[in-house]
């Protein structure tokens, strides 16, 4: 899990008022769909972090590190759906285990998948 604060003591969070109505609505995406499959309300944030990571999870918190993954693709986030939801159901993955390398947080993923589809099939209206 990565600070707000970077090794230098320097704030790296993005103010609410300095989000785009795409990363508004990135936000209630990985909210609504969490809520849904998890039960339990999430967090999300905004980084502009130096160091290369794209997100970062634990339990019911996520954060975005914006400098990574750019601006103009937060805000169209739906232009880019595929990378959106590979990012997202990898992070929401990491409920199930920390490690890459772990049987949990691999068989994690292809749960949330799984969850995420049938979810979307259920109710398309989350992305629009
Ligand atoms: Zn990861």
């Amino acid at each position: 899990m990565f600070r707000r604060f970077d090794p230098n003591g320097r704030d790296v969070s993005l103010p609410e008022d300095q989000w785009t109505d795409g990363m508004k609505s990135l936000v209630q995406f990985c909210k609504a769909t969490h809520e849904e499959i998890f039960g339990e309300v999430l967090s999300v944030q905004y980084f502009k972090d130096p160091r290369g990571y794209l997100a970062c999870y634990s339990r019911n918190s996520l954060t975005f590190n914006y400098r990574s993954i750019g601006k103009k693709k937060c805000s169209n986030w739906k232009t880019h759906l595929e990378y959106f939801m590979d990012l997202i159901i990898h992070e929401f993955a990491h409920r199930y285990g920390s490690s890459h390398f772990s049987e949990d947080y691999w068989r994690g993923t292809t749960k949330v998948g799984a969850k995420m589809a049938l979810l979307l099939r259920a109710k398309p209206e989350l992305l629009n």
